[in-house]
C-alpha cells in the first residue's frame, strides 16, 4: 500500500513532453488494449553447449494500425505510468500460455517461457491470485514459466515484492533477475530471492571482445551464478567471437541475435520444428 506514495511521484516528475505524449498515446494504449493490437514475438534461449533451443522470452510489440509495429521501449513507460500494464501485463501472460498450448499440441514443447514482470504489476493487489487463476485454466505446468525481474522492481519496495515472489513460488514458477549487473544490484536480493537464473545485461556481453573490464564482468557473473548454483543467460550476444568468449568461460545459455532476433509464433514453430529432425 505504501507503494502508492511511489505512483504519484511518478506523475509529479515526468517532464512536459512526456506528458504530452501521455495524453495522446494513453487513450490510444487503452483501445490497443481492447482491440488486442498487440502481438508476441519470441527469442529462442539456446544451450550454448547443444545449441537446442531450451526456451524463450516473450516480448510484446504493438500493431498500431497506423505506425506500424512498434518496440516496447515506445509504450511500456507510458503504460507503467498510467497503470495500463497490469492489465497488459495479464494480456501477455494469457497470450503467452495459449501458445505455448499451441506449440505443445503440434509437439514443439517449450521448457521454458520467460515473462517480463514490470514493478508496477506488483502494485496490484490480485497479481498472485491472477496468475494462479491464469495458470490453472491455461493447464501449463507452472515450472515452465519463468518471470524476468529487474532489480530496481525489487528494490522499490523489498519487502511487498519478495513476499508477493515468495507467494508465486509456491505455485510453482520460477523467476529469473534480468539486466542483471545494472539496476540495484545487491546481493542480498541472490540470498533471499528463489532466483533461478541471471540474465546477464547486453551491455556486458557485447563488450566482452573489446573491454578487458566487460570480460571480467561477465566471467564474474558467471562464477557468482554457477556458485550460487543458478543457470545463467547472456543477453546480447550478435558476433560469434562473443560466443565463444562466453563458450569458454562456461555460460549456460545465450539470448542474441546471432542466433535468432525476436519472431511471430509461426516462425518461432519453424524454428523448433527444424531442431526436432535433428
Ligand atoms: P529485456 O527484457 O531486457 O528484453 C531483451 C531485449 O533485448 C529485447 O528488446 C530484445 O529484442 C533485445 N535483444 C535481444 N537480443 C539482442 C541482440 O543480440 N542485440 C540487440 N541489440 N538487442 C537484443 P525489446 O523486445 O525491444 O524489449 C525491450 C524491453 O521492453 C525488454 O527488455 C523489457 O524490459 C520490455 N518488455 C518487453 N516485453 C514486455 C512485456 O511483455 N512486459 C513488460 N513489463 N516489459 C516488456
Ligand atoms: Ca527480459
Ligand atoms: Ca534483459
Ligand atoms: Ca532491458
Amino acid at each position: 500500500k505504501k507503494e502508492r506514495g511511489c505512483t504519484f511521484r511518478f506523475y509529479e516528475e515526468r517532464n512536459f513532453e512526456d506528458a504530452v505524449n501521455q495524453i495522446t498515446l494513453e487513450p490510444e494504449l487503452l483501445n490497443a488494449l481492447r482491440q488486442e493490437q498487440f502481438v508476441l514475438h519470441y527469442q529462442p534461449r539456446i544451450d550454448i553447449h547443444t545449441q537446442r533451443i531450451v526456451g524463450v522470452e516473450a516480448l510484446i510489440r504493438w500493431q498500431h494500425p497506423e505506425k506500424g509495429l512498434l518496440f516496447p521501449d515506445t509504450f511500456i513507460p507510458m503504460a507503467e505510468k498510467s497503470g495500463l500494464i497490469v492489465p497488459m501485463g495479464y494480456w501477455v501472460f494469457n497470450k503467452a500460455l495459449e501458445d505455448m498450448k499451441l506449440l505443445d499440441a503440434q509437439g514443439c514443447e517449450l521448457n521454458r517461457i520467460g515473462i517480463n514482470l514490470s514493478f508496477r504489476q506488483f502494485q496490484d493487489d490480485t497479481l498472485v491470485p491472477t496468475i494462479a487463476r491464469l495458470l490453472s485454466r491455461s493447464g501449463i505446468h507452472a515450472g515452465r514459466v519463468e518471470f524476468e525481474l529487474t532489480e530496481t522492481a525489487v528494490a522499490l519496495n523489498e519487502q511487498h515484492v519478495s513476499q508477493c515472489i515468495a507467494d508465486l513460488s509456491t505455485l510453482g514458477v520460477t523467476f529469473s533477475l534480468d539486466d542483471f549487473g545494472t539496476g540495484y544490484s545487491s546481493f542480498a536480493h541472490l540470498q533471499k530471492l528463489p532466483i533461478n537464473t541471471l540474465k546477464i545485461d547486453k551491455a556486458f556481453v557485447q563488450g566482452v571482445t573489446d573491454n578487458p573490464d566487460d570480460a571480467e564482468i561477465v566471467r564474474a557473473i558467471i562464477n557468482l551464478a554457477h556458485n550460487l548454483r543458478k543457470d545463467v543467460v547472456a543477453e546480447g550476444a550478435e558476433t560469434a567471437e562473443q560466443i565463444n568468449f562466453l563458450k569458454r568461460n562456461e555460460c549456460d545459455q545465450v539470448q542474441g541475435y546471432f542466433y535468432s532476433k525476436p519472431v511471430a509464433l509461426p516462425l518461432l514453430f519453424k524454428q523448433l520444428k527444424q531442431q526436432r529432425q535433428k
